[in-house]
């Protein structure tokens, strides 16, 4: 059987690479290749950029309101098409279908507010800043912007980015993932369906080689990135090295507080789905459970909730998650989970699960870990797989110095029926994103995503108000018109006269 070779999308065309790199996409559940990957050549990179600066300048000339319709169009696409890109996201990236379709559609949330952008773009005025003299200030496009994406949301995140920017006025080069990269390409082929002019948005393949070369292009105004620490951190290094603006979205490792006056089993059903939901590779899972006082006793009948979870592939109602992306992730958590057994005691080990025709799958069940030490392997690193850590401690208030002790900020819950002890939480944790009895914060578009410390690299957040800000810059004229028999003289000094 002959292997597709992935196309790039450039300038409103599926060309394919001249690039002898490629790299396979396989389904994670059996190991089938479903597509190889090229790594863009310098001459498709020089291209996809070179198309966006032209796109950019025609663009740019266009009313917000056309961009917002063109929005509007792709929102319809997107939804009408919605079952058809989840099952491309499920068979690379190997989840279930019901979460490939909540991948789409928090993405299409996005293009809803993108539809929306005019009053965010909306400036300031100030009559009379000085006597018959106006203020007032307006926002402009950038540029071309890009966009370097993770494995993990491979719907959701390229549309955190894309249709902000480009409903702002700017260009957008993306670099999706290698891992699971055709689902962008429905994205961009549905964008061209709804009437995105040639080179709006362009979608290069590729690895590393190809983020450096957006990195360092002197036309790329500014990087959108998503995935783990150390490469943003490497990107925001580069990128600001290069003068560009970066917003880098990193790694996490997030905590639930669950108080004794909880809901139970509200509780621990959703600190279950949030641990082990994807298999663990969201950036917004619960990873640490941090029990307070007597909520410790919960802790078997969090086990015994767990283990009747059992993963599978993406087309089997039955399963409630899929396989980890690739078989060296699978083995980084493997070597975690072994290192766990020697730091912490393990209730639940994951470690030899396997699944009924999918010998080759890369399974890995539940697994939960108590007494676990802040000081241990297991806590410090982000295993990004279905593995939860328990720690015991006293009070609400152990528990916020935990949490605020550790180096990521990106989301936390607390689970409580007390207002007191919520707002004692919310307002005292250091932490980007919070949850009151919602186990997974992830903000609506209407707000930012908002994560903090390491999880975060940069000043302004992804969607909403922040992202139109990242993507914009801002334009402040003073004006003044002469009367006409208006006497003058030089004015020496730099007040408004
Ligand atoms: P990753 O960092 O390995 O890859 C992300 C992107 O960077 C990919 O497009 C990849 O091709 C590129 N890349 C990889 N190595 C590179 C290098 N050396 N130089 C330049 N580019 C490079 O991340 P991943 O494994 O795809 O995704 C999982 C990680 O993403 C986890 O750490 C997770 O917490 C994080 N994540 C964070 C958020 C957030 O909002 N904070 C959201 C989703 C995922």
């Amino acid at each position: 059987m002959t292997i597709n070779k992935l196309p790039l999308f450039i300038n409103g065309e599926f060309v394919e690479s001249s690039s002898e790199k490629t790299l396979e996409v396989l389904n994670p559940a059996t190991q089938e290749i479903l597509c190889n990957v090229p790594c863009a050549s310098l001459e498709e990179m020089t291209a996809a950029i070179e198309g966006a600066v032209d796109a950019f300048e025609t663009w740019k000339e266009i009313p917000p309101s056309e961009r917002s319709r063109l929005m509007m169009r792709y929102q319809a696409l997107l939804k009408e098409n919605q079952e058809e890109i989840a099952t491309i996201l499920s068979k690379e990236n190997g989840k279930t279908l019901e979460d490939s379709m909540g991948d789409v559609w928090r993405g299409i949330e996005v293009v809803e507010q993108a539809a929306n952008i005019t009053p965010l773009l909306m400036g300031e005025t100030v009559e009379n800043v000085a006597k018959g003299i106006d203020g007032y200030s307006y926002t402009q496009p950038l540029g071309v912007c890009a966009g370097i994406t993770p494995f993990n949301f491979p719907a959701m995140i390229p549309l955190w980015m894309f249709p902000m920017a480009i409903a702002c006025g700017n260009s957008f080069v993306l670099k999706p993932s290698e891992q699971d990269p055709m689902t962008a390409n429905r994205l961009a082929g549905l964008f061209l369906e709804a009437g995105a002019p040639k080179g709006l948005l362009q979608v290069i393949h590729g690895t590393k080689d190809q983020v450096d070369c957006l990195l360092k292009h002197p036309d790329i105004k500014a990087i959108s990135f998503v995935g783990s620490v150390p490469v943003g951190q490497y990107i925001y290094k580069t990128a600001t090295d290069n003068l560009k603006r970066v917003q880098a979205f990193a790694g996490a490792k997030n905590h639930m507080v669950i108080m004794p006056d909880a809901n139970k089993s509200k509780t621990l059903d959703g600190l279950v789905g949030s641990a082990v939901g994807a298999a663990g590779q969201r950036c917004m899972a619960i990873s640490v459970a941090v029990f307070v006082g007597q909520s410790k006793e919960w802790i078997g009948e969090l086990k015994n909730k767990m283990e009747v979870v059992t993963p599978g592939p993406w087309d089997d109602k039955r399963a409630g998650y899929g396989p980890i992306i690739s078989e060296k992730a699978k083995e980084k958590i493997l070597k975690l989970i072994k290192i766990g057994k020697s730091e912490a005691t393990c209730l639940l080990d994951g470690s030899e699960c396997k699944v009924n025709n999918y010998p080759k799958g890369n399974w890995i069940g539940p697994t939960l870990f108590s007494d676990v030490k802040t000081s241990s392997e297991i806590y410090k690193t982000e295993i990004f797989g279905p593995v939860l850590l328990c720690l015991c401690v006293d009070t609400l208030e152990d528990a916020i110095k935990l949490i605020n002790d550790n180096p990521f900020g990106n989301g936390t819950s607390i689970f409580t029926d007390s207002g007191r002890y919520a707002r004692k939480f919310r307002h005292e944790i250091q932490v980007g994103q919070v949850g009151i009895n919602v186990p997974i914060p992830v903000p609506l578009p209407f707000f930012s995503f908002t994560g903090w410390k390491q999880s975060f690299y940069g000043d302004l957040h992804a969607y909403g108000k922040q992202a139109v800000r990242f993507y914009s810059e801002t334009k402040t004229v003073t004006e003044r018109w002469f009367d006409e028999n208006e006497s003058s003289e030089a004015n020496l000094t730099i007040d408004l006269k």
